[in-house]
């Protein structure tokens, strides 16, 4: 594996947003550090600086490696935020210049990491703690002025710029991941949504809506308010209940997987023929008996639509079992005249009821009595 695919291993294992966090602020932190004590370096900000920004590179470095090592971000997080706070943030203060230099920018830097790295309680205790820390450190500059080492007033300016800089950065590269970590997990929960209304609605195997959808669209056809965004009204609205022929002997004479098929090929039928555009469906009203709700100018045309999905049924080449004829029978009624769904499911079923009786493979409804 290379060190990239290693990388990108690693932080895909790392999925929660907190320890991520936790790693871009430990490598960027490394990175300023480094920056910071080049500058010093170079800039020559005399012994005591020097010392204390290598200090922290090596603590930083030490943590970073050790959290990656001994999968130990949680106790890492605390850590970097408590003891960079309470220990390093005041050692550098009084090394390099106390609040005659960039230190104040670098504090606030450190409780804008706090608000990132921790949460709840420990979180509030350790804004508490480090305020106290920050100001006393700031308060003894005051009192006690020959604690802080000295800073000319050129390089006060140059650890101005530097700090402001490093500080910028570091802000900015968190913020970005914290933005795009957050759009990205909205996305995740949008399209998880989306699958969770799916599966509520729909039945897996024939993928036709539900029995419980199909009650929620037929219910809301009698009940004004129905919020769908395709109303159906009561006129030109036909319901058919369907049932596939014998398929209990199907099932026993091919296996019941061949019936599954049978019955995914027969809903993709169904599908085929119903225009979800124009507010109708088909749903799996139980087993192998389907409702399809369809919009016609009058009964005949709704009778001849029904009619031409078992006519398609009836047609289908079936590959697994070649000449084999699978039919199914119906009952179809008007919407029109009925006070609510449950009647016009008791009729519809009825008129299948019928189907069967006179020989199965037809459609009862209307003047085809
Ligand atoms: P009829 O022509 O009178 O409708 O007879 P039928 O055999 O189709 O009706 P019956 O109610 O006796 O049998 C229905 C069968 O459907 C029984 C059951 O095992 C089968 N069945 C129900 N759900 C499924 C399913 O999801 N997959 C499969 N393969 N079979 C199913
Ligand atoms: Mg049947
Ligand atoms: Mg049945």
């Amino acid at each position: 594996m290379t060190v990239m695919e290693r990388i990108k291993t690693f932080w895909r294992e790392k999925a929660d947003l907190k320890t991520r966090m936790y790693y871009v602020i430990m490598v960027v932190g490394a990175g300023a550090i480094l920056t910071s004590l080049i500058i010093t370096i170079i800039q020559g900000y005399g012994a005591p600086a020097i010392i204390t920004t290598a200090v922290c590179l090596v603590f930083a470095l030490t943590l970073l490696v050790l959290s990656i090592w001994l999968h130990i971000e949680k106790i890492g997080r605390y850590i970097m935020a408590y003891f960079v706070n309470i220990v390093f943030m005041p050692l550098i203060f009084f090394a390099c210049g106390g609040v005659e230099s960039g230190m104040p920018v670098y504090y606030l830097l450190t409780l804008f990491i706090i608000g990132v790295l921790l949460e709840g309680k420990g979180r509030i205790l350790a804004y508490i703690i480090c305020l106290i820390v920050l100001d006393t450190t700031i308060a003894l500059n005051y009192l006690r002025p020959d604690l802080v080492a000295d800073m000319e007033f050129g390089k006060f300016v140059e650890d101005v710029f530097v700090t402001l800089i490093i500080a910028s950065a570091t802000i900015i590269v968190i913020i970005s991941m914290i933005v795009y970590a957050y759009d990205k997990e909205r996305r995740r929960s949008e399209e998880l949504m989306e699958r969770l209304r799916e599966l509520s609605i729909k039945d897996e195997l024939s993928g036709l809506y539900n029995r419980r959808e199909l009650f929620r669209r037929l219910d809301a056809i009698y009940l004004s308010a129905s919020g769908d965004s395709i109303p159906i009204s009561k006129k030109n609205c036909y319901v058919a209940m369907l049932d596939i022929d014998d398929f209990k002997k199907l099932n026993d004479t091919y296996g019941h997987i061949f019936g599954d098929q049978v019955l995914a090929a027969v809903s993709a039928i169904m599908r085929g023929q119903t225009d979800e555009g124009k507010g109708e469906l088909a749903a799996r009203y139980g087993g192998e008996e389907f409702v399809c709700v369809l919009r016609a100018s009058d009964q005949e045309d709704a009778y001849q639509r029904i009619d031409a999905i078992r006519k398609e049924i009836e047609a289908y080449a079936w590959k697994e079992v070649p000449g084999l004829t699978v039919t199914i029978s119906g009952g179809i009624t008007s919407c029109d005249g009925y006070e609510d769904a449950n009647l016009v499911m008791h009729d519809a079923d009825s008129l299948l009821y019928k189907a069967k009786k006179d020989g199965k493979n037809q459609i009862k409804g209307f003047t085809h009595i």
